[in-house]
């Protein structure tokens, strides 16, 4: 089963990779991070799982994100 891992220290909270996953795996996240943002967060649906199709990973303007497969 594909993850992924989101590098809250790199994210600015621009929710592009909210946007582009297919299933709505990528949800707002709640914390700020050192840098006054709060990062996105990796909240897989039930009955859908990350495929790993990298698509969050390619829009990320900061390669904040990591595909695990
Ligand atoms: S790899 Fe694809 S399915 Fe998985 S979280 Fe990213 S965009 Fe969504
Ligand atoms: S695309 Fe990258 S910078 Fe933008 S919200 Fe997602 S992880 Fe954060």
């Amino acid at each position: 089963m594909a993850k992924i891992k989101i590098d809250s220290k790199r994210c600015k909270a621009c929710n592009l990779c909210i946007v582009f996953c297919p299933f709505g795996h990528i949800k707002k996240g709640h914390s700020l991070n050192k840098v006054g943002y709060k990062p996105v967060v990796f909240l897989e649906k039930k009955g859908k799982a990350c495929t790993g199709c990298c698509a969050c990973a390619i829009i990320c303007p900061e390669a904040a994100i990591e595909v695990y497969k």
